[in-house]
């Protein structure tokens, strides 16, 4: 018997997603550079399902049936190039790779090319949801042709994780455009990471709740409009001691957040498309400042001051009913913030779609990452809903029910920004989530005056509010005459 569907790279993700094709009645063909871990995916795995283990890659192809399915689960970068190249060498036109590790979405557009160019079909297709994720059931988005979709997308179907039981992977688009959405997914999940952290750190430090108040506090918010998988395992992260000296787990991790880069991407992605992601812009800053740790270390020494007194909190933080409502504060603002997170991130996939020619339905990618992916939430409906409406013109900020939600609960989101600033506790991303909502919804911004500054020192030009055409002003001339250029 032939495999209908191969996995190269048995590390951590691979054997689990290997296993998970397994479960669902698929033949898998499976290699891995190193046979042991082949061997020990066969040993400790082998009766879960069916499996066809190769010592070499040629042996692999020869296990597939036509056309060949192969999907690449290897390190991130030139082995996954490399792979590609030895698998494309080996298999015939009409044959599929698929690679599932966390590429760059610009290498994807440029493999498919140089892969479609040979007769093969190349699918880059983000995976979301960790190792658990990849055997119980990811979020999938996979790019490539329609063709591949054909032939890969059944399968898929099976092996994602499902929410209100439709399976959470669709065909995002071609070449790089699933690569790119699972970018910005990641981006998105820095935010919300981000977000949640600055909840806490307000709620322990500001109001000084202990760790189980905190994860009862969270516990109780995932029953409402932030039930999510990240706020349920805030509360678990909360709730747990460390083992060795009985503290809270939390007190005992050194303090610097680590990153692999999918955030910077999602970032520097954005600046190149110009469109603002303050809030995982925000996020990944916030991440690197966290690591700087001989900076921070100095900044102990050189005793930076804060506000006084310390305790700006402390009136809130006796008073029950007073402390019950700043709790309630900051839920709100940790739901507009996100809101603005999200309608960012949705921002950056339509004007990557524009600038690379994908067709993205936004509305289905709300409803990929409802199931399996880090960020997934009942929000995520929500988001769905108004994507299908086509309300939201532009932004997800004029979606009736997400302007509702913002305009109710933007009282308690300036309070808390402006507490937080009073105490001298950092909330960078629920500030500029707020500095993006006023500068939208503002109907004059002070882009005038950058726009007078420019035209003095660099003769830049501007456009009048009054009359269409492109005007300079001669600055250094006595008179300051206008003159038309356009
Ligand atoms: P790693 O990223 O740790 O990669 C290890 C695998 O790559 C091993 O199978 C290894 O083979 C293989 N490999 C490395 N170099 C080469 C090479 N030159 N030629 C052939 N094979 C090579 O594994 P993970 O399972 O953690 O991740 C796999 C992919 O999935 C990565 O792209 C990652 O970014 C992505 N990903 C990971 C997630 C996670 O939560 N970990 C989530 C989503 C995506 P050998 O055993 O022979 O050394």
């Amino acid at each position: 018997e032939l495999a209908n569907i191969g996995v190269v790279g048995l590390a951590a993700m691979g054997a689990s997603l290997a296993r998970n094709l397994a479960h669902h009645g698929n033949t898998v063909a499976v290699y891995n550079r190193h046979y042991s871990r082949t061997e020990t995916l066969i040993n400790e795995h082998g009766d879960e399902g069916k499996f066809i283990p190769s010592k070499t890659l040629e042996e692999f192809v020869a296990s597939l049936a036509k056309p060949r399915t192969a999907i690449i689960m290897v390190k991130a970068g030139d082995p996954t190039d490399q792979m590609i190249n030895a698998l494309a060498d080996l298999m015939e036109p009409g044959d599929i790779i698929v690679d599932a590790g966390n590429a760059y979405f610009k290498d994807t557009i440029r493999r498919e090319k140089a892969i479609r160019a040979r007769g093969l079909h190349f699918v880059g297709c983000g995976v979301s949801g960790g190792e658990e994720g990849a055997l119980k059931g990811p979020s999938m988005m996979p790019g490539g042709t329609e063709e591949s979709w054909k032939t890969l997308g059944p399968i898929l179907k099976t092996i994602s994780a499902q929410a209100e039981g439709e399976p959470c992977v669709t065909h995002i688009g071609s070449d790089g455009a699933g690569h790119f959405v699972k970018m910005v997914h990641n981006g998105i999940e820095y935010a919300d990471m981000q977000l949640i952290s600055e909840s806490y750190d307000l709620m322990r430090r500001g109001l000084g709740l202990s760790v189980d108040e905190l994860a009862d506090v969270f516990a109780e918010w995932n029953k409402g409009d932030l039930d999510s998988y990240l706020i349920e395992i805030t509360a678990e992260v909360l709730r747990h001691k460390d083992a060795k000296t009985g503290k809270p787990f939390l007190d005992i991790v050194v303090d610097r957040a680590g990153m692999k880069g999918t955030g910077t991407w999602t970032v520097q992605t954005a600046l190149s498309l110009g469109t603002p992601v303050t809030g995982i812009g925000e996020a990944v800053f916030a991440r690197g400042l966290s690591s700087e740790a001989d900076l921070r270390a100095e900044a102990q020494t050189k005793g930076l001051a804060g506000p006084e007194p310390e305790g700006a909190f402390s009136a809130i933080a006796a008073d029950p009913e007073e402390r019950a409502a700043f709790i309630e504060d900051v839920r709100q603002a940790l739901y507009a913030s996100k809101i603005v997170a999200y309608a960012q991130g949705f921002n950056e996939i339509e004007e990557g779609a524009k600038e690379y020619n994908w067709k993205i339905d936004l509305g289905a990618v709300a409803r990929i990452w409802r199931g399996g992916c880090i960020i997934r939430a009942k929000f995520l409906n929500r988001i769905s809903d108004a994507y299908d409406s086509g309300e939201q013109f532009g932004s997800l900020l004029f979606d009736p029910f997400f302007k509702a939600a913002v305009e109710g609960a933007q009282a308690s989101w300036r309070r808390v920004v402006a507490r937080a600033a009073e105490a001298g506790i950092p909330v960078p991303v629920f500030s500029s989530s707020l500095a993006y909502y006023d500068g939208l919804r503002s109907k004059r911004l002070p882009a005038a005056l950058i726009q007078g500054q420019r035209d003095f020192f660099g003769a830049h030009t501007y456009g009048r509010v009054d009359e269409p055409g492109v005007f300079h002003t001669l600055w250094a001339e006595p008179g300051r005459k206008e003159i038309k250029q356009a």
